[in-house]
């Protein structure tokens, strides 16, 4: 992020170049003040449109206002410059035109449209046919030949106007057009006639008088300072704060704002308007995409309120046009080297291009790109590694449909709009989704929506998939879920929802609140019923051939926390080099052990407690015997006994109610006999702070035998491996540690056990005993426990948990409200926090590699598959990161642009000195 802006912002300074600071940028007529490089000053939207002036395209002409008077209008005054600015550009505009701004004569009409320097979509606010008033409306309806066109102009206007400035519900409008569209009895907007028209635009007016005390503003000058400063004010509306938390987009970037000259898609049916990519944005095929409607403005292509027609027929149908936009598109990609995602215009039959941005896509797309692009020589194997999120590797392992030997029902097939699959219980509104998920009521969420609209977005973060019935490729719905790759069908035309009676009716069926359904996002199908998924195959040949690219660039190895042998295999399918942690609890709540634990953990003398232990011991070993196995010669990380015991015990709270139950209807059952003493036991083990309690090494302290047993299970599981011809590295973890005088009560155990194990079999095998470094503590005193461990494991969620002294299961109750405060740019759970807990893993490191120069250094925590925690991880130089085997390629990748991105600036700084 631009922390040179932004760190400008804070201070208050007046921009980049200081007072000298360039408010307003000009583009069009052939030049332009500005480059596609200045997306921080112009936006992304403001530094395209420069650009592609600079590149001799048909732009219409106007001008960009830069993001620092956004952060000047968001610090309370702008710079009277920018008004002296604005006029000036305005005027070389009218000059370009040879039109005024809402003159009554041949008015110029504009649109004014936000632009920060990260995409957006629909979350800031737009205005179009901006100068339209009481006069200009007349000299348009003359012009144009098109009274209809021009007062239809003029209510979108008015309305548009009225809801982003004036802040008078948009419903209110609707209400009035609706009622005059019943009363003509028509069904299309576009059926309305200019009488009908004028009669709406007046009741608007009177609508907008009675809400705000004043008239609409007729001075030209007027809509557009006001228009100016509503789309600063739309950067901080709550869908943008949203969609910047989510994005984690800085939220003093502020947005700059773009007034153009407005061309017009709906002057007939010799106009159009359209969007589309230079390639497929949700498959990554090579092929043109997009879609256009004729006669409409460009809110008609995207909000879904008209399905519009695929780009293909527009060949059909104007093939001039349609050659020009292939050749101008194909030149944009060359140019920017990417995919281009563009919005053009035909006006009476000549095309207008009215942005080009780089293309948002799936994962699957990025890699397809990246891989053809390479091919195709427009960029190199190390642009193409930074072409790709790591976490929109996910796409490769998103879960599809289990389809063979299912009776599977389509109730109705939309368009493909992001791919995947999502099985779960429709909510039809977005404010619900939210309440049922954080409730826990339904755990899968299928959003089901006429369209979404950007106020959708918190519900589309918690839903599984998004299903809507009406809109395009590019709907909101399909370019927001391809962005957070989430399935999501689109455009499903034979489904009719009904929103105030929440039911979703199809094929004559009809579907209630918390019914089941299934998406497949990659067919487009909507199918009745909970179906089962399958995980997706990480073989695809595209995602191979990218990560043979990725994986010889890092420096970090990659581990999976894996604690069966099944997620073992799946995490070396996925390109695990080791296993960073199993967690041996795991293995202890199956049916055929919970049994044996419970014993163990009832018996009140060390007598019953060995006797459990040694059911439990053939039950381990095989468990390690499955993991050495899958693991071949890699390293394995096993971690003893961890949680608080009273886990593996029944709730007290369900005892309770079950011994009441039993004596109120069977006093005599000998099962109370059984209860009470386990009711008792579980009493004694109750803990007001259990995750500061009795667990992590504090239980083989207080009960050595379970140490015992583990290293014993471990240790014959790998002579017994290696007597097979199997080479096991065994990395024994002792969890929860502060002191050194811990660390070597446990090593001494574990060290002697294995001694025993090695000569009663005659064999041994190389191990190693180390730490978790979980505690403050543990990260302030690691060069005294380094003597002894020899690694160090950074368990950076109990980390995270006594650093800040925040209850890792409570944080929800307070995040939400941390997040708005922007006291917490993020969970610091999901993402490391670099500056508190992220120092203690850094201290650790050097204090550990003080005492034991070639200690072994990595982390298991949740941190260990987020990208930006990956970085971290590569930047202070740990050995390797460990995580969930669905993020190793996200790890992997992550690790791999860390090791570029300190390449790159390592030659840099070299060309620079
Ligand atoms: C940790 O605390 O970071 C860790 C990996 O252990 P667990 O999540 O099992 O407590
Ligand atoms: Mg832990």
């Amino acid at each position: 992020m631009t922390h040179s802006v932004v760190d400008q912002a804070l201070a208050g300074n007046a921009g980049p170049t200081g007072t000298d600071t360039k408010y307003v940028y000009s583009f069009g007529g052939g030049t332009a003040d500005g480059n596609g490089k200045m997306k921080d000053v112009l936006g992304g939207k403001g530094a395209g449109l420069a650009e592609m002036t600079n590149a001799g395209l048909p732009v219409p002409p106007g001008f960009t206002i830069q993001t620092e008077a956004c952060r000047e209008y968001m610090r309370g005054a702008i710079n009277p410059q920018v008004d002296i600015e604005m006029h000036a550009a305005l005027e070389r505009l009218e000059k370009l035109q040879g039109q005024k701004l809402g003159a009554g004569v041949n008015p110029l009409l504009v649109s004014v449209r936000s632009g920060a320097k990260f995409s957006m979509p629909g979350m800031m606010d737009t205005i179009l046919n901006l100068g339209l008033n009481d006069k200009a409306v007349e000299a348009v309806a003359k012009l144009s030949n098109n009274p209809r066109f021009a007062y239809d102009s003029y209510r979108r206007l008015i309305q548009m106007f009225s809801d982003v400035v004036l802040d008078v519900e948009k419903k209110k409008f609707e209400h009035i057009f609706d009622s005059v569209k019943k009363r003509e009895k028509i069904k299309f907007d576009y059926e309305l006639g200019p009488e009908a028209l004028k009669e709406i635009i007046a009741e608007y007016k009177k609508l907008v008088k009675k809400e705000t005390g004043k008239e609409f503003p007729q001075a030209p000058l007027d809509q557009l300072v006001q228009a100016r400063d509503a789309v600063f004010r739309s950067w901080q509306n709550e869908r943008a704060k949203t969609y910047r938390r989510i994005n984690r987009i800085d939220d003093w970037l502020g947005t700059a704002v773009s007034v153009q000259a407005m061309v017009f898609g709906n002057l007939g049916e010799n106009s159009g308007t359209g969007v589309g990519f230079t390639r497929n944005p949700a498959t990554g095929e090579k092929v043109f995409f997009g879609e256009y409607l004729m006669n409409a403005q460009g809110e008609d292509v995207v909000s879904g309120v008209r399905t519009p027609l695929a780009i293909s027929e527009l060949e059909r149908a104007m093939p001039q046009v349609y050659e020009e936009l292939r050749t101008i598109t194909g030149r944009l990609e060359q140019h920017y080297r990417d995919v281009q995602d563009f919005e053009f215009t035909i006006q009476d039959g000549k095309l207008y291009m009215l942005q080009t941005r780089n293309g948002k896509r799936t994962g699957l797309a990025a890699v397809r790109f990246a891989i053809d692009m390479v091919k195709e020589g427009l960029i190199t194997e190390e642009e193409a590694i930074f072409r790709v999120e790591p976490n929109q590797l996910y796409d490769f392992l998103v879960p599809r449909l289990v389809e063979k030997g299912e009776k599977i029902e389509v109730l109705a097939t939309g368009l493909p709009a992001s791919p995947g699959a999502a099985v779960g219980q429709i909510v039809f509104t977005a404010e619900e989704a939210v309440k049922l998920y954080a409730k826990g009521h339904y755990k899968s969420i299928i959003l089901v929506r006429g369209e979404t609209t950007p106020e959708d977005i918190a519900g589309m973060e918690v839903a599984a998939g998004i299903l809507t019935s009406r809109g395009g490729m590019t709907s909101h719905a399909a370019v927001v879920t391809r962005g957070m790759g989430k399935c999501c069908v689109a455009g499903a035309g034979d489904c009719t929802v009904d929103q105030d009676k929440k039911e979703l009716r199809v094929k004559g069926r009809t579907f209630k609140q918390g019914d089941w359904i299934s998406l497949d996002g990659t067919t487009g199908r909507v199918i009745a019923g909970k179906l089962k998924t399958i995980d997706a195959q990480p073989d695809d040949p595209d995602m191979v051939k990218f990560m043979s690219w990725v994986d010889p660039v890092r420096r970090l190895k990659i581990r999976a926390n894996a604690d069966i042998p099944r997620d073992a295999k799946l995490a070396r399918l996925f390109g695990a080099e080791g296993i960073g942690l199993c967690r041996t609890e795991h293995m202890f709540f199956a049916e055929d052990r919970i049994e044996h634990m419970r014993t163990m953990i009832l018996s009140d003398n060390e007598k019953t407690r060995r006797d459990a232990l040694k059911k439990l011991l053939p039950m381990q070993r095989a468990d390690f015997v499955g993991l050495f196995k899958a693991m071949e010669s890699l390293p394995v990380t096993i971690r003893l006994l961890d949680p608080p015991l009273h886990e593996f015990l029944p709730k007290r709270e369900d005892l309770l109610v079950e011994i009441q139950h039993l004596e109120d209807t069977k006093p005599r059952s000998p099962k109370l006999k059984e209860l009470r003493p386990l009711l008792a036991r579980v009493q004694e083990l109750h803990e007001t702070n259990p995750m500061l309690g009795l667990r992590g090494c504090r239980l083989g302290i207080a009960f050595p035998e379970i140490t015992e047993m583990q290293s014993r299970a471990i240790f014959e599981a790998a002579v017994a491996v290696k007597s097979k011809g199997g080479d096991p590295h065994v990395e024994i973890m002792v969890p929860l540690i502060g002191s050194i005088e811990e660390m070597r009560h446990q090593a001494t155990i574990i060290r002697r056990v294995a001694a025993e194990v090695f000569e009663a079999k005659g064999a041994s095998v190389d191990y190693m005993v180390g730490t978790m470094i979980e505690l403050p503590r543990a990260a302030l005193t690691a060069d005294q426990i380094a003597e002894e461990a020899q690694f160090f494991s950074f368990g950076t969620n109990d980390l995270t948990q006594t650093t800040f002294g925040i209850s890792r299961d409570d944080i929800n109750n307070f995040l939400p409200a941390y997040v708005k405060a922007g006291i917490f740019k993020q969970d610091p759970f999901a993402t490391i926090d670099q500056a508190g807990v992220g120092l203690l893993v850094e201290m650790a490191t050097a204090k550990g590699r003080n005492t034991r120069p070639d200690i072994k250094l990595g982390i298991c925590g949740e941190h260990g598959g987020d990208p930006e925690s990956v970085k971290f991880c590569h930047r202070i130089g740990l050995n390797y990161v460990s995580c969930s085997p669905f993020r190793l390629l996200t790890a992997r990748l992550a690790a791999a642009q860390a090791a570029l991105q300190e390449k790159q600036e390592g030659q840099e700084q070299h060309t620079n000195s």
